[in-house]
């Protein structure tokens, strides 16, 4: 790998913004200066620009002369990134910036920590396209909106004055080449349960430990239907077959996942069961291991699972009854609970990103995503059923709107027919199962028609994060393109 010269790639304008962006810490709800960034750039090219009290940045770019009937075109990216590093990496996201490189195999990526090509490619583009005086192009808002990774803030604040345009190109997707029309709507929860507990008696009694890791885990939505094991819900779903069997194992500690949008990919209780029973327990769980290893074998092939007697007992269990409560909770990962038609796609999930014990509380937090308003109220009468049935309590709600796909849309039309112009290949429509913020733009402007597509960013959110050089350079032109003939 070789130190950033980023300036040297191509496009240069594209890169050498990009650069810029990379020397100015920018995670969730740390967009000041980037903000200020994007206000100074529109004053050096003489561009009308505005901050907002949520903190979005405008930036209007009059069409070229005898664009002015064309239809207007809402440019779109989000300013901040996930702040991800490995974990022997010192570093402070909120002061120091990321060192781009460049690898052998055409590759953009960071030494150690998320690179923040997502969205920070998205708003090198735009701002190139703002300085490129030779471009032909119809009336341009840019829109660089705050806090997407976390809660969608900025596209929540927005009115419909701010969206005022004929079209949208969102420029958040992952795959170049892929047009994305739709995605899925979020409704997050945390959910409380107050367990009664018992003082584990001093004799007669035995713990063991169930812990599984090396899941895959994934993301919460794109990979929610790849047959993976969620961490929680698999421990739980051994606890309650060892109840099944008899063995009136109680639980005493539960762990699984830190965030509700990804799938945990490790987990451990602690349960308290009479001495007596302890051996036979282990023998059972052993098979119903195996059981559940070779069903997933296929898909995820390298979770482990360990059972250790343990040697001190824990001071407190649950009782019986409670125990059975939470074993109805763990119903909360319905995982995929609808598909499109193709029978692949999901339509409705919910993921159960965090299980755990703290305080004497069990806590649950949920994602659950759906494409229809009827998916919406089917898994919403779900999950509070299911909570209600453990007589838990939901302590939060929030909620965001999905994007229902127009397969008939003339910018989509228009993009395929300029990308296969482009590149000699025909472009792929996509409806994804995650959040876009193109959602709550159609709800403020029906009339909107939108697109969403972008560079080839692999492993965003993590360490791993590159973005494929040439395919920037693909985008870049395809939007000067779509632009030039809209
Ligand atoms: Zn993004």
């Amino acid at each position: 790998m070789e130190k950033s010269l980023l300036e040297t790639l191509s496009p240069t304008a594209v890169w050498t913004y990009f650069n810029q962006i990379c020397q100015i810490p920018h995670t969730s709800g740390h967009e000041q200066n980037i903000g200020q960034f994007l206000l100074d750039t529109a004053e050096k090219l003489g561009l009308e620009a505005t901050r907002n009290e949520s903190g979005n940045v405008h930036i209007i770019k009059p069409a070229s002369s005898g664009m002015e009937n064309r239809p207007s075109v809402l440019l779109q990216a989000h300013m901040d990134m996930v702040g991800v590093k490995d974990t022997e990496k010192e570093f402070d996201f909120q002061k120091e910036c990321v060192t781009p490189l460049i690898t052998d195999d055409g590759f953009v990526t960071a030494d150690g920590t998320t690179l923040g090509a997502d969205n920070g490619i998205g708003m090198a583009i735009i701002l190139a396209i703002l300085n490129d005086a030779s471009l032909r192009h119809p009336r341009i808002k840019a829109l660089f909106t705050v806090s997407e990774e976390t809660n969608m803030k900025g596209a929540v604040a927005l009115t419909a004055e701010d969206i005022d345009c004929d079209t949208a190109i969102n420029i958040d997707s992952e795959d170049i080449g892929e047009i994305c029309i739709g995605c899925a709507g979020g409704s997050s929860y945390n959910i409380v349960y107050e367990p009664d507990i018992k003082a584990v008696p001093d004799t007669g009694f035995r713990a063991l430990e169930i812990r599984m890791s090396n899941g895959l885990g994934g993301h919460s939505g794109i990979d929610i239907h790849k047959k993976r094991l969620n961490g929680g819900g698999a421990v739980l779903s051994l606890i309650s077959s060892l109840r099944d069997e008899g063995f009136k194992v109680c639980i005493s500690d539960f762990k699984a996942g830190t965030v509700r949008n990804s799938i945990p990919s490790e987990a451990s209780a602690v349960l308290c069961i009479p001495e007596h029973l302890i051996g036979k327990s282990i023998n059972s769980l052993q098979d119903m291991i195996n059981r559940l290893q070779t069903k997933f074998s296929e898909t995820d092939s390298n979770a482990s699972f360990e059972v250790t007697r343990l040697d001190t007992l824990p001071t407190f269990m649950l009782t019986d009854e409670a125990t059975d409560d939470v074993l109805k909770l763990k119903a909360l990962n319905t995982k995929v609970t609808e598909y499109l038609d193709d029978g692949v796609t999901p339509l409705t999930s919910c993921n159960m990103g965090v299980a755990r014990l703290e305080n004497n509380r069990f806590h649950f937090e949920l994602l659950a995503r759906y494409a229809t308003t009827e998916g919406k109220a089917g898994i919403e009468k779900k999950i509070n059923d299911i909570v209600a049935s453990g007589r838990a309590k939901i302590t939060h709600y929030d909620c965001y709107t999905f994007w229902q796909p127009d397969f008939d849309s003339r910018l989509l039309k228009l993009a395929s027919e300029e990308y296969r112009k482009l590149t000699g290949l025909d472009s792929v429509t996509t409806v994804i199962h995650a959040g876009l913020e193109c959602g709550l733009f159609k709800t403020l402007n029906p009339k909107l028609d939108v697109i969403s597509i972008g560079p080839d960013i692999y492993g965003a959110h993590s360490t791993k994060e590159r973005v494929r050089i040439s395919s920037v350079d693909t985008c870049y032109r395809w939007i000067q393109h779509i632009l030039e003939s809209i």
